[in-house]
């Protein structure tokens, strides 16, 4: 009998007939019979007319049929191998296996060898090399030879090797036959494992089953050489990332300041973290009139939620603020209809601190860190902030409020001065806060603003390893000067020159808000979400830059860089 993988649709059966090394793809459709295939006829207006159109390799004659049996061995191909390959730098012709692909080449007697022939990042599926190894998928890694670049701040070879394995195990999914792939560690298994984790990611908890993408197991490739537990450590780490994507995801009517809080709730009650839900009354008493300003434009109430994990008795903490807002219209500056509904988004701050703490929890990181999340949604409702509104934050400082749509330093504001209540050795605030740093740095790197040129080197190198990478901005008076410039109160919420240099702006009005000596300020906004420049992580919502949060306050701790 032929050897068949067969992927089945609603409709039709298509499947893969494999002789020697030629691979002829047919459409079938369905016998009264489970396991028999007929073959549709009028083949081609079929695959014109159907979606594998693209997989269609040679034509087969109208009206011809014949049955094929699938046997139990046949119907078993749920298991797939992904190795990858090098581009041989003295011979562009040839390719380096890693130490796993060697291992299965020869064990296949050359065959993967014989029928080669892949460039950086592609894919290429191979079937019955041998009953071990029904399901091969081979991804081209690139130059055996790339390393870090500098003028890229990156380390390409993991970072080719995250693309690499991402696009192989996605790959083998949308096979649809596919349950478990075995990933080749690329003697990198933390960078192999993250592209795996990272690259299947996908949001469909929101669709009808049969709309949703398999579910596929991954699993390192055992070859005597990969440490199971970098591969270990690069799922921990996708897991605290996909978290974070899945919150973002989530559309404001789901994910409301409640919701979020509930869930922080679930997801740190496995964990040795402390979870604090503060109501608007906790924040009327704490005095946050900037936090209670935004939120009251909103019929959802607002949470402020505070997160503690210790495990490094005897330090002081890092504490980390993120801006949560659930859903943001822009208030009674309301922003434009189109592409409003990326905003349910805007807590990405809160999302990446919730799962920065989570990662470190589940790791067991011995540090010891405090999130603060306010969370509310920015409307404009009947008792919204107007434009030209002064209120007074928890320090006292009053605020000009010229643009309601500028409320992520609202609220973050008050968080930052609570935030001193727990003396922390370095304070830091995380924030899709402003468009204009997508401006500046399109999705390239997270903006950073830090007052510490100590921390600002480790975090860059972090940024170098994790492959999400960090931009220096400036925190220059220049700017301080045209937020403390306001007619009506201590600050203005705005710069006095409209579009130029909004990050850095809000930056500086936020530094009005810390006393502490080391302050880190993330703007995440231009990283906020995927289209295609990072190739292991799907369109939507990116999570960044989790892995280097992660990263940055293990070292910290580690190194006791306090
Ligand atoms: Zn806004």
């Amino acid at each position: 009998m032929l050897n068949c993988l067969l992927k089945q649709s609603s409709k039709l059966v298509v499947g893969r007939i494999h002789r020697s090394t030629t691979t002829t793809l047919f459409v079938f459709n369905r016998n009264l019979s489970k396991n028999n295939f007929h073959l549709f006829l009028n083949c081609r207006q079929i695959l014109t007319n159907s979606r594998p159109t693209t997989l269609f390799q040679s034509s087969i004659n109208n009206n011809q049929k014949f049955a094929i049996h699938t046997s139990s061995k046949i119907m078993n191909k749920n298991k797939a191998t992904l190795i990858g390959v090098y581009e041989n730098s003295n011979n562009k012709d040839t390719f380096v296996f890693t130490p796993s692909g060697k291992k299965i080449n020869s064990s296949v007697n050359g065959l993967i060898e014989k029928q080669l022939n892949i460039e950086k990042g592609k894919v290429r599926i191979l079937y019955d090399l041998s009953p071990e190894f029904p399901v091969v998928g081979i991804v081209g890694l690139g130059p055996e030879t790339a390393t870090f670049n500098e003028l890229e701040e990156l380390d390409e070879k993991l970072e080719n090797i995250r693309s690499a394995i991402a696009n192989g195990v996605r790959s083998l999914r949308d096979l649809g036959s596919i349950d478990e792939i075995n990933v080749d560690g690329c003697l990198n298994p933390k960078a192999a494992s993250e592209g795996a984790n990272l690259g299947l990611y996908y949001f469909d908890e929101l669709k009808s089953a049969a709309l949703k993408k398999s579910k596929v197991e991954l699993h390192l490739l055992a070859d005597g050489i990969s440490d199971e537990n970098e591969w270990n450590a690069g799922v921990l780490l996708s897991n605290g990332q996909n978290l974070c994507r899945t919150l973002m995801e989530n559309p404001a009517n789901l994910m409301t300041p409640t919701k979020f809080a509930q869930i922080a709730v679930e997801t740190f009650s496995k964990l040795n973290v402390t979870v604090h839900v503060r109501d608007k009354a906790w924040a009327e008493s704490m005095k946050m009139g900037s936090f209670l300003s935004v939120a009251k434009g909103s019929d959802e109430p607002p949470v402020f939620l505070e997160v503690h994990y210790n495990n490094a008795p005897n330090t002081k903490p890092l504490v980390f603020v993120g801006k949560g807002i659930t859903f943001d219209s822009g208030g009674i500056s309301l922003k434009a209809s189109s592409n409003m509904d990326r905003m349910r988004a805007d807590m990405g701050g809160a999302a990446n601190v919730l799962s920065t703490i989570y990662t470190l929890a589940s790791k067991k990181s011995p540090v010891n860190i405090i999130g603060l999340m306010p969370l509310c949604e920015n409307m404009p409702n009947g008792r919204a902030n107007k434009p030209g509104d002064v209120v007074t934050a928890m320090n006292g400082k009053t605020i000009q409020i010229n643009n309601t749509d500028a409320e992520g330093r609202l609220i973050l504001a008050d968080g930052l001065c609570y935030a001193h209540k727990f003396d922390p050795f370095l304070l830091m605030d995380i924030a899709t806060l402003t468009g204009a740093i997508g401006v500046a740095l399109g999705s390239s790197a997270t903006g950073v603003f830090s007052t510490s040129n100590k921390y600002w080197t480790m975090l860059q190198k972090c940024g170098v390893e994790t492959g999400d990478r960090m931009w220096r901005m400036p925190l220059f008076n220049h700017f301080t000067k045209q937020t403390t410039d306001s007619q009506l109160a201590d600050l203005c919420n705005i710069g006095k020159y409209v579009g130029q240099g909004g990050s850095c702006i809000a930056a500086a009005f936020l530094r009005e808000f810390v006393t502490c000596n080391s302050w880190i300020h993330f703007d995440i906004a231009g990283v906020m979400d995927n289209k295609d420049e990072v190739a292991y992580l799907s369109k939507g919502m990116s999570g960044r830059p989790l892995r280097t949060l992660v990263r940055f306050v293990e070292e910290i701790f580690e190194n006791k860089a306090f």
